[in-house]
């Protein structure tokens, strides 16, 4: 069964698309949490960052990249937040690998998250990294 995604991309369900190439579309995100709210997709059936191969990756990335600046201007945004969920865990509600371009503006109303110094003690940080450069040495 294919995702609600790839039946934009078919044309199946209604759309507004923006933008697409041969690995990626793009699509004004039906819930904006701000006008010109827009997710770009890779064509192909992802469910999230740990099944995304690279080149796909890159190819959305660059998508972003070249939309970011477009978005601001089309909706004379002050900024551009870029998120990514991965994992219901992390608030990921479509498993169709994509990327959002959330343009903001000054005095919307979103917070930036609010951080925990603690998990930045000494300890945690050391044992943290410690953990990463040996997952990525193996
Ligand atoms: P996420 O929580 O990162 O998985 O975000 C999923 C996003 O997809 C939400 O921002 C939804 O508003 C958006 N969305 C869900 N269904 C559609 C749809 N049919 N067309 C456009 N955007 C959608």
């Amino acid at each position: 069964m294919s995702t609600i995604f790839s039946k934009i991309i078919d044309g199946d369900i209604p759309g507004h698309i923006v933008y697409d190439d041969a690995e990626t579309v793009a699509f004004l995100d039906a819930k904006p949490i701000n006008p010109g709210h827009t997710l770009v997709v890779p064509r192909g059936e992802y469910e999230n960052i740990f099944e995304i191969p690279e080149d796909t990756f890159l190819a959305v990335m660059k998508t972003v990249h070249k939309l970011s600046p477009i978005i601001k201007e089309a909706v004379g945004a002050d900024g551009i937040n870029i998120g990514n969920n991965n994992g219901s865990a992390a608030g990921q509600e479509v498993f169709h690998y994509h990327v959002h371009i959330m343009p903001r503006f000054q005095g919307d109303g979103y917070d930036h998250w609010s951080g925990d110094e603690n998990y930045h003690d000494e300890e945690h940080a050391e044992n943290i990294s410690k953990k990463i450069k040996t997952l990525l040495s193996d």
